[in-house]
């Protein structure tokens, strides 16, 4: 036995335990995350759920609000669209939110959609079924939309930032035809033909954006429907889906 023999247990736990802290450190960086971190993200959606506080929306039987059945749809696609996407609720609870607060948040946060939902059915007469609506200008002279610059020509054209969804138009038309092609290929409900609308929810979103009335809440049959958790979770499904689909189309 040597003289330093009684040191050398000593010396062999410290490297032990050195080596056991690199390897944890290095098991610790390699660990896959339990959340992708932002840049793996597939895209940033801005979902707005209709209305909200005193302002509730259509008025269904027995008191059932638009402005809850637009929350709970918003959170039931918030959760399927998690983890992959980055997801912004305009409101994320029962307040009133101002028009413009709405695609504020959207357009701050650099979101790639904007989806507004709806329920109230009021944007068609007697509408029944679901319907997609994009941004349109109500044209006075109609020979006038002839003159409309194409999606990116107006690009280096300043723009007010409170009627910054024209220059989205063409995509948001885009996104308006992939929501109805796919709601119909795979729909639950009856789909109307795409629509532009003076919305002017959408005119602040600086990003493709489209309003969607899911059904009618005032309608006996829809009415009912809108008030089924089942319901609600497979249209969830089908919204979450035709977002994956138009983002990795991209
Ligand atoms: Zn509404």
């Amino acid at each position: 036995m040597s003289a330093f023999s009684g040191k050398l247990p000593v010396i062999r736990s410290t490297w032990t335990a050195l080596v056991w802290v690199l390897v944890l450190s290095l098991t610790a960086f390699a660990a896959p995350a339990k959340r992708p971190i932002p840049g793996a993200y597939l895209g940033t959606v801005a979902i707005d759920p209709g209305h909200g506080g005193h302002d509730t929306g259509a008025k269904g039987a027995e008191g059932y609000h638009e402005k809850t059945v637009t929350l709970i749809l918003a959170r039931l696609i918030s959760d399927r669209l998690q983890p992959d996407y980055r997801v912004i609720l305009t409101r994320n609870a029962d307040y009133r939110l101002d028009i413009p607060d709405r695609t504020a948040v959207a357009n701050q946060e650099g979101a790639d959609l904007f989806i507004s939902i709806h329920a109230g059915g009021s944007y068609l007469k007697e509408a029944t079924g679901l319907s997609v609506f994009y941004f349109k200008e109500l044209l006075e002279n109609p020979e006038a939309a002839e003159a409309e610059p194409a999606e990116n020509e107006g690009r280096n054209q300043p723009q007010p930032w409170d009627t910054v969804q024209i220059r989205h138009q063409t995509a948001s038309i885009e996104l308006a035809g992939h929501f109805y092609s796919f709601f119909q290929n795979n729909g639950i409900i009856t789909v109307n033909p795409i629509e532009g609308m003076p919305l002017l929810v959408l005119l602040g979103a600086d990003m493709p954006a489209v309003l969607i009335e899911i059904g009618n809440l005032t309608h006996p049959l829809e009415g009912k429907s809108l008030k089924d958790t089942s319901f609600l979770s497979e249209l969830a499904d089908q919204i979450k889906n035709a977002i994956d689909t138009y983002i990795k189309k991209k």
